[in-house]
């Protein structure tokens, strides 16, 4: 068990699409395992490779709907379906939230740690932490989205480092 430091907004990585993972092996396992524990210890809900500084296609979520831990390896996400908006906080942007819209319903195709493919069709907060930790892997962070970014926030700058 390792806990990662989480890389806070500012950092170069968070502005990097991620890679596609190729590897099923006992190090991925490892590492899906460590980014619960350091989601956990953030108590965060969920947590995306490049959180921790590695570029890789991996979320974690725990939407606290019982089914504890979900793993997403090289998630995609098709068939947004409706809007929602709500208050949305991010591991990597401490002391802060803010309202975000996003589709309601959207389904999700991914993989698990051994490789075998999968497909859920989520609403509610799995729906909104899917899109939100999906962002970090194409290098975008919510607060290109708020309604209202907090001071010193420029998302024009940050699309110009892209
Ligand atoms: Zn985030």
């Amino acid at each position: 068990m390792a806990i990662y430091d989480i890389v806070k907004v500012g950092a170069p990585i968070l502005r990097e699409k991620a890679v596609p993972v190729t590897r099923f092996d006992k190090k991925l396992a490892r590492l899906l395992k460590d980014m619960a524990e350091t989601m956990y210890a953030a108590n965060g809900c969920g947590l995306a490779a490049p959180q921790i500084g590695l570029s890789k296609r991996l979320v974690v979520i725990d939407a606290g709907d019982g089914a504890g831990i979900r793993e997403f390896v090289n998630p995609v996400l098709t068939d947004p379906e409706g809007e929602a908006v709500d208050s949305e906080g991010c591991l990597s942007v401490p002391d802060y939230e803010g309202e975000v819209k996003r589709a309601a319903r959207i389904t999700v195709h991914f993989q698990d740690r051994k490789g075998d493919h999968y497909r859920l069709t989520a609403d509610g907060l799995l729906a909104r932490a899917l899109q939100h930790e999906c962002d970090h892997l194409d290098g975008h962070v919510y607060l290109e989205k708020v309604t209202e970014p907090p001071e010193g926030f420029d998302a024009g700058q940050a699309e110009e480092q892209e």
